[in-house]
């Protein structure tokens, strides 16, 4: 087991409901990682259950398109009841929900890396769903970005073993939630993934998320008005049907409305098939992988075509250490 005391931890990354991260080295090797510290309620001296079930879905994973874990720690008077569990992860300088956003890398994202990275994001999910685990919160800052034109998906905390037995509808953030999670249902496995991919894509073109609400009743208004009603005959078994189905029939106009985006059509085959109010019939990742919209002009970049960026972080660093003689990198290469 690691100790914590091998890490010089230097400052926080990013914080969630569950866990702060923070940047740190490890002494020894001067190797950069993550540390997960998970903000947890325990009874006597166990993990906290939450943090289990991470931990052991972590474990298992192995795959070039998922955030490594090296380890695990505990600081130092855990057994006392007092300190937490930290998780060790390889260090990702960036995530896509700032590479989206923010002003200076933006631009940079071309078609064909746009479409790079969620190849990457699809070959990590078909993996996951084939060892049968269900991720249960993708969306664009659960996805990190590396130096080397690679995406990897983190944040497990959610993710549980797909079995088809009664689970929690109450799951994914609410702009990547599917129609059949805001109507209460129960019974689910891998495709509620698949929906927020869906999502997550057509963001990646017209940089908003598609559907953009702040409670379950006004994000299936939109969902119904841009993708249709949903077949009752399903949809009548959920539990909140009665209070949430649509007052009117809705005809699918997304087409329409990637029309309007100027979406090209190979994007709107991926999106129809995805965006799928109908679970049963929305695309499975090996699917999504083998649509026109990946085999055809401008081509998904390969990890060493991809434009890299400078991580802010790292500059910060660079520039609070000037003792140390760094080989600066060019502010963006291109390859
Ligand atoms: P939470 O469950 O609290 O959302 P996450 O695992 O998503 O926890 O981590 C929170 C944030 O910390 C992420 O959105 C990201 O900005 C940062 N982060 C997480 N893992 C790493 C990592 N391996 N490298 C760099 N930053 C990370
Ligand atoms: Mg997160």
């Amino acid at each position: 087991m690691m100790n914590i005391k091998d890490f010089d931890i230097q400052f926080e990354l990013g914080s969630g409901t569950y866990s702060t991260v923070y940047y740190g080295k490890n002494n020894k090797t001067g190797e950069v990682v993550a540390l997960k510290e998970m903000k947890e309620f325990r009874e006597n001296c166990g993990f906290a259950q939450t943090t289990a079930r991470e931990l052991k879905i972590l474990q298992q994973l192995k795959h070039q398109n998922i955030v490594r874990l090296y380890g695990v720690t505990t600081s130092e008077k855990y057994c006392k009841g007092e300190g937490n569990i930290f998780l060790i992860f390889e260090y990702m300088p960036h995530d896509l929900q700032s590479l989206l956003y923010s002003t200076s890398t933006t631009s940079l994202l071309s078609v064909g890396q746009l479409k790079g990275y969620m190849k990457q994001l699809l070959i990590g999910i078909r993996y996951l769903h084939s060892i049968g685990i269900v991720h249960r919160d993708l969306k664009p800052s659960n996805l990190l970005i590396n130096n080397e034109g690679y995406l990897k998906i983190a944040d497990f905390g959610l993710a549980r073993p797909i079995t088809y037995r009664e689970c929690n509808y109450n799951v994914i953030t609410l702009n990547y939630r599917p129609p059949e999670l805001l109507l209460g249902c129960t019974l689910y496995g891998s495709e509620i993934d698949m929906w927020s991919i869906g999502c997550i894509i057509f963001e990646c073109f017209i940089k908003r998320p598609p559907f953009q609400a702040t409670t379950e009743a006004e994000t299936l208004s939109q969902i119904y008005s841009i993708c249709g009603s949903p077949n009752p005959n399903i949809a009548s078994q959920y539990k909140f049907w009665k209070n949430l189905m649509p007052n009117q029939f809705y005809p699918n106009r997304l087409n329409d409305f990637l029309n309007q985006c100027q979406c090209n059509q190979n994007l709107s085959i991926l999106l129809q098939n995805l965006l799928n109010v109908n679970p049963l019939e929305r695309f499975s990742a090996d699917k999504a992988l083998h649509s026109s919209f990946f085999t055809s002009y401008p081509f998904p970049f390969f990890p060493w075509q991809m434009v890299k960026f400078q991580s802010t972080l790292e500059t910060h660093i660079i520039s609070m250490s000037p003792a140390t003689p760094i080989d600066s990198p060019p502010l963006i290469q291109f390859v």
